[in-house]
C-alpha cells in the first residue's frame, strides 16, 4: 500500500484515493494544510492498486514528438477580461460543452475554498476562469470523469500537470473521448495559508468574489489580487499583497513543487496553456495589455480541437521551439524559500493579522515600489521597464 515517507513524493493528485477498491484511503490535510493519503490499514487488502496508479512512483519518461504552438487572444471582451491571460481555456471548454460534453476544472465552493468540479453548461464556465493560486481539492473528480468517459460523453479535464498525469494513471487506459488541458504551473500554495488570508482580509465579512489575477483597472501586465466582500472591495498588486508575495517568494508552496516530477516540455496532456507576457515578440496586434495565452499542442486530438475553435481567437501560429524559449517554469522546479519552515510554524501559532504583518509589512520600500508600478503603468512604460529588469535578471 502507498506510504508517504517523504512529502516531496506526493503531489496530492488523489489517484490512489480514487482507485482504492475498499475505500480505505482518505485525503487528509497535514499541519501545512496540504492533502495527503491516509490509509485505514484495518480494511486494506494489500491489492497494490494505490501504488500502481501513483504518477510519482510510476513516473512517465519524457519522449519527444511534434508540437504545434500558438499565441491567442479571445475575441469576446468579457471572457478575455475575466480570464487570466488570453481566455484560451474558455474557448476549449465551450467547444466541448457544445459537443454535449462535460468540463472539469478548479473553482471556488461557497466558502471560497478551491475545489475541482465539473460543469455541463456554457454559462457555468466563468467559475473556471482566472487562475486560483491555491491547491485544489480533487474530491471525487477522477471517479466522476471516469464514469462520464465510460458512458461515452466527451470529457475535458483541466488542471496542473500533476493532476493530469494522476488522472491518466488512475484511468489506466486511453480514451478517445478525453481531452486534457494543463497549465504551466510554477507551484501551488497551501489551502491553510489561503484560509488565513481570507479571514485576515475579509475580517469575516461575507466574501462575494476573489480574483488572484484581476485585470481591473490596470490591465494584464499589472494584474492584481481582488477580493470583494459585502462591505468592501480590496485590490493590491504583486509587490504589496501578502498572499501574492508569499506565493511568488516560494514560501507557501507544496513540498512536491520543489522537486516537481512533472516539469517538462513534452507532456502527457493534449494541450498546455500559459501566460504570454511577450506578445510584442510574436504579434504586435496582440500587444494591447488585454492578455494573451500561449498554447502548446501535444496530440492530434489537441490539433483537431484547435482547428475547431481558432475562429474564437485573434491568433498567430508560432514555431514551438520559439514559443517555449526561456520558459523556466515549464521545466525547472522553484526553490523553497529559506524561511519556509518558520513561515508555516508561525502560521499555526500566530493570529492572521500578526502573521501577515510579520512576513509582509507594508514598508516604505513596498509603498515606493507600488507607487512606481502604478505610475509606470499609467504612463504606459510599465511593460518595457519589466522587460528590461527581466533581461538583466536572466543574464
Ligand atoms: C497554480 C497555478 C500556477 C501557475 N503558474 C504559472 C506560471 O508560473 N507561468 C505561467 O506562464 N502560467 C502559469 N499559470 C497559468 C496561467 O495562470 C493561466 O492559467 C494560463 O495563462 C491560461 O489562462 P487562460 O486565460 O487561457 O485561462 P483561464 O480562463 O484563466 O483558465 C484557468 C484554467 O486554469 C485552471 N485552474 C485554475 N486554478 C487552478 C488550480 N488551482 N489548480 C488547477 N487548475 C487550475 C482552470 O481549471 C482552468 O482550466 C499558473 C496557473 C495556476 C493555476
Ligand atoms: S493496497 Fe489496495 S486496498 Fe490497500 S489502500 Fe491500496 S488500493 Fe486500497
Ligand atoms: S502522488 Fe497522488 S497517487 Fe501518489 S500518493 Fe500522492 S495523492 Fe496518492
Ligand atoms: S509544480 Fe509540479 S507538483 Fe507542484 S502543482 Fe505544479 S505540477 Fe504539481
Amino acid at each position: 500500500m502507498i506510504s508517504i515517507e517523504n512529502k516531496s513524493n506526493c503531489c496530492g493528485c488523489s489517484a490512489c484515493f480514487s482507485v482504492c477498491p475498499k475505500n480505505c484511503i482518505t485525503m487528509t490535510a497535514d499541519e501545512e494544510g496540504f492533502l495527503y493519503p491516509a490509509i485505514d490499514k484495518s480494511i486494506c487488502v494489500n491489492c497494490g492498486m494505490c501504488e500502481k496508479v501513483c504518477p510519482i512512483i510510476n513516473k512517465i519518461p519524457e519522449k519527444t514528438f511534434h508540437q504545434e504552438g500558438y499565441v491567442v487572444q479571445h475575441k469576446d471582451e468579457k471572457i478575455l477580461k475575466e480570464s487570466t491571460s488570453g481566455g484560451a481555456f474558455t474557448a476549449i471548454a465551450d467547444y466541448v460543452i457544445k459537443q454535449g460534453g462535460v468540463v472539469f476544472g478548479a473553482a471556488f465552493d461557497d466558502n471560497f475554498n478551491v475545489v475541482h468540479t465539473y460543469v455541463e453548461k456554457t454559462e457555468e464556465l466563468a467559475k473556471f476562469r482566472n487562475s486560483k493560486y491555491v491547491q485544489s481539492d480533487m474530491g471525487n473528480s477522477f471517479r466522476l470523469a471516469k464514469d462520464f468517459l465510460q458512458s461515452g460523453r466527451l470529457v475535458c479535464f483541466s488542471g496542473t500537470p500533476c493532476q493530469i498525469e494522476g488522472l491518466k494513471c488512475f484511468l489506466q487506459k486511453g480514451y478517445d473521448n478525453l481531452i486534457t488541458v494543463d497549465v504551466v504551473c510554477r507551484a501551488v500554495p497551501s489551502p491553510l495559508i489561503w484560509e488565513k488570508y481570507k479571514s485576515f482580509k475579509s475580517k469575516n465579512d461575507k466574501i462575494i468574489s476573489a480574483e488572484f489575477r484581476s485585470k481591473s483597472p490596470f490591465g494584464y501586465e499589472y494584474s492584481q489580487m481582488q477580493l470583494t466582500t459585502d462591505k468592501m472591495k480590496y485590490r493590491s498588486g504583486v509587490e504589496s499583497d501578502p498572499y501574492l508575495r508569499a506565493f511568488f517568494s516560494d514560501l507557501s508552496d507544496r513540498p512536491s513543487c520543489y522537486e516537481c516530477a512533472f516539469k517538462k516540455r513534452y507532456r502527457e496532456s493534449d494541450i498546455t496553456i500559459w501566460d504570454c507576457f511577450e506578445s510584442y515578440k510574436y504579434d504586435t496586434a496582440l500587444n494591447n495589455n488585454k492578455g494573451v495565452t500561449k498554447i502548446l499542442i501535444h496530440s492530434e486530438k489537441g490539433n483537431a480541437l484547435f482547428h475547431n475553435i481558432c475562429n474564437d481567437f485573434e491568433y498567430k501560429k508560432i514555431d514551438a521551439d520559439y514559443l517555449v524559449e526561456g520558459m523556466k517554469e515549464m521545466i525547472e522546479s522553484v526553490k523553497a524559500n529559506k524561511k519556509r519552515d518558520a513561515f508555516f510554524t508561525d502560521a499555526k501559532i500566530m493570529n492572521d493579522e500578526d502573521f501577515f504583518r510579520k512576513y509582509f509589512p507594508d514598508s516604505m520600500k513596498v509603498k515606493i515600489e507600488r507607487w512606481f508600478r502604478r505610475i509606470l503603468n499609467k504612463i504606459g512604460i510599465y511593460r518595457q521597464i519589466k522587460r528590461v529588469i527581466k533581461a538583466i535578471k536572466n543574464r
